[in-house]
């Protein structure tokens, strides 16, 4: 894992509180929490010109809180984008982000594995007409082929769901930057101490902030960082009326996850290595999906400075009563949705009767997906090796 030394005292460092009375002379050390709903103002020409300047000042917390403001600065810092802003979900500021963006006849082409719920978005567009493809593969060439005379749009995401294939960033940039296209990319799974997609010429970034920036599966919260004008187009649009903000409570817990973030990382990727490890070594494991294992020639490899803990891996014996019994077997492992926590998690897309929607979305039979935690690793390899015994 290679970390810039100025992303661990952005995490760590302390902002200013710009509430903080200048005249004194000690500061909280850990951000104020402004558990308030709304600003009020002694003077009423300050309050028209609060209102008329929401972006930037607070007058009402679905708008604007000062509790947001050191992490949005942090998260735009970390990423190398203009601006940031707090979501009351990853989904929250997914779906503010793509419906600012299109309107009635455009086109959105998603490239890689994406995240399930981002389709099931586009798929309530088209009752507003929008239409979307959906280029699972992340071929590059084929997501060229697949773009359209009116795609406004291209949202992917690297390693991608699931099966955490990479694709190159820049090459795909420069395919939609040709055209006039926006490109948007959901930076979940790298954060951005590992990727910084702005760097690489994308318009936006994602992040779903319930994962490793939280770390303790303890809050849910999203985030998009780009360019300031971009933002605020997506501030007035969807974001201030759509009503997804976070609460202050919540920003507070995503700044002391930030805090720990490069340790916690460290920890995820010596972890989720050494299992993976393990798990390429055994009879009834067909393949291991880590970007670590699956290197491909064509993505730059200083695109990705590390790895996180989540992967998956396939079963030789595929079929759904030895996915269940394996799942069923492990003691450690909790089963579970998300991912990102200090717990080590594991779940399958499989279920009965799935097999062709499987197929269709481009993933194998026989996955397991594994989000592993900050436990010993021989805890975790030992669990697996007893649960394995399931699958053979
Ligand atoms: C969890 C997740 C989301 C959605 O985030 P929420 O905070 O649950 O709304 C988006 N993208 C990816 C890759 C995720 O894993």
């Amino acid at each position: 894992m290679k970390l810039s030394p100025q992303d661990l005292d952005i995490c760590c460092g302390h902002l200013k509180d710009e509430t903080a009375q200048a005249a004194s002379v000690s500061q909280p050390i850990s951000t104020p929490i402004h558990q308030t709903s709304l600003f009020s103002f002694d003077r009423f020409e300050d309050l028209s010109h609060g209102l008329a300047n929401e972006f930037t000042t607070p007058v009402y917390s679905r708008g604007r809180n000062p509790s947001m403001t050191s992490v949005e600065q942090k998260l735009a810092a970390l990423e190398q984008g203009e601006a940031c802003k707090l979501f009351a979900s990853g989904m929250g500021a997914i779906s503010a982000a793509i419906s600012a963006l299109v309107s009635q006849g455009d086109h959105i082409l998603f490239v890689n594995q994406v995240y399930g719920p981002t389709i099931q978005l586009a798929t309530q567009l088209a009752r507003f007409g929008v239409t979307f493809t959906c280029v699972t593969s992340g071929n590059l060439n084929e997501a060229e082929q697949a773009i359209q005379p009116n795609t406004k749009l291209i949202w992917f995401e690297s390693p991608g769901t699931m099966t955490f294939t990479q694709l190159d960033i820049r090459a795909l940039v420069a395919i939609a930057q040709a055209r006039g296209i926006l490109t948007g990319i959901d930076n979940t799974w790298a954060t951005p101490l590992l990727q910084k997609p702005i760097t690489m010429g994308v318009d936006i970034v994602a992040h779903s902030l319930t994962k490793y920036i939280g770390g303790h599966s303890d809050v849910v919260a999203g985030a998009l960082i780009t360019r300031e004008a971009l933002l605020k187009d997506i501030f007035f649009k969807t974001f201030l009326l759509n009503g997804a903000a976070i609460g202050p409570m919540d920003a507070y817990l995503i700044e002391r996850g930030l805090r720990t973030l490069p340790v916690r990382l460290a920890q995820h990727e010596a972890n989720g290595l050494a299992v993976a490890q393990f798990l390429q070594e055994q009879n009834t494991v067909e393949t291991v999906f880590h970007p670590a294992l699956q290197q491909d020639a064509s993505v730059p490899e200083e695109q990705l400075q590390g790895y996180t803990g989540l992967f998956s891996f396939s079963l030789k014996q595929n079929e759904y009563a030895t996915v269940a019994a394996v799942l069923n077997a492990l003691k450690h492992f909790r089963m579970g949705v998300s991912w990102g926590g200090f717990e080590s998690l594991a779940i399958s897309p499989q279920r009965p009767d799935n097999a062709e929607a499987l197929k269709h979305a481009g993933l194998p039979q026989g996955l397991i997906r594994l989000s592993v935690g900050l436990e010993s690793a021989d805890t975790l390899i030992n669990d697996l090796s007893q649960a394995l015994s399931h699958a053979k």
